[in-house]
């Protein structure tokens, strides 16, 4: 049998291209979802045409339940998760005083709660095989903070925190766990910024533009494969140079 790969929130964006590229790399792959539409058979289709197999499961990670049926459904399937990407997040910006407590607490039941949730259900698995690899997906705002960040930065900074402890628990096991912290890449996510407002930040970037999804995937796919094996415990900052 292949390798498997789990991606969470992998309809789009930088969920996406890490199931494709691991995908051209022989991993079968599933991803999950949380609303079914038409980028859900895209993004199926896009990943079988690398001759791998492609699961879609459905499940909201911020619910306990859901993940546990969805883990269960990929092990049902693949037999094994080798890799589990924690990716799926969700932003809800804004300033301190307008923040109303049910946006503080929705983005880190998803991004945070959510990462701790399918992780939960995943770890059994590869301690029983003894090994695995856990890529989280952070972001520079959870180690430099951001104004009308509040809410998604204390997330990402708990995905830090999460993904160290969690790599000193299972090394022994070795599962490696690591965590990726894009900057600003080029999603849905950061369409909702102007275009002046994007260029002002690309000056701001030593590389001088945004990332793009597979900038992020490429990291991701490097902490996946045997070319790692020594790395556990670190956040790479995949940000074209914003924080040094
Ligand atoms: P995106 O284009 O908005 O895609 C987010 C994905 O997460 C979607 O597939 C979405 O599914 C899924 N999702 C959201 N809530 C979910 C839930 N409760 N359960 C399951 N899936 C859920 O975002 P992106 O830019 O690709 O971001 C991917 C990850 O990178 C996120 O963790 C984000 O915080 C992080 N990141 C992004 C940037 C950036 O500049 N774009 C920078 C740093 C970090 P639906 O379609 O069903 O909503």
């Amino acid at each position: 049998m292949g390798k498997v790969a789990l991606i969470t929130g992998a309809t789009r964006g930088i969920g996406k291209q890490i199931a494709i590229k691991l995908a051209k790399e022989g991993y079968d792959i599933a991803i999950n979802y949380r609303r079914e539409n038409e980028e859900l058979a895209n993004a199926k289709a896009e990943i079988e045409k690398n001759n791998v197999k492609c699961l879609t499961v459905q499940g909201d990670v911020s619910n306990f339940e859901d993940t546990k049926r969805f883990v269960d459904e990929v092990i049902n399937e693949f037999g094994a998760i080798d890799v589990l990407v924690n990716n799926a997040g969700i932003t809800k910006d804004m300033l301190i005083l307008r923040m109303q407590k049910e946006d503080f607490e929705s983005v880190i039941k998803v991004n945070l709660t959510g990462t701790f949730n399918v992780t939960k259900n995943v770890v059994p698995y590869m301690m029983k095989k003894r090994c695995g690899r856990i890529i989280n997906i952070s972001s520079v705002v959870g180690i430099s903070g951001n104004a009308g960040q509040t809410n998604y930065s204390a997330s990402k900074a708990g995905i830090i925190g999460f993904t160290k402890s969690l790599a000193k628990e299972v090394a022994s096991r070795n599962i490696l766990v690591n965590a990726v912290a894009p900057g600003f890449i080029e999603t849905d996510m950061t369409s909702v910024l102007k275009d002046d407002v994007k260029a002002e930040i690309a000056k701001n970037i030593p590389l001088k533009r945004m990332g793009t999804a597979e900038d992020v995937a490429n990291v991701v796919k490097f902490l996946a494969s045997e070319d790692s094996s020594y790395i556990t415990g670190q956040v790479i900052n995949v940000d074209g140079g914003m924080l040094m």
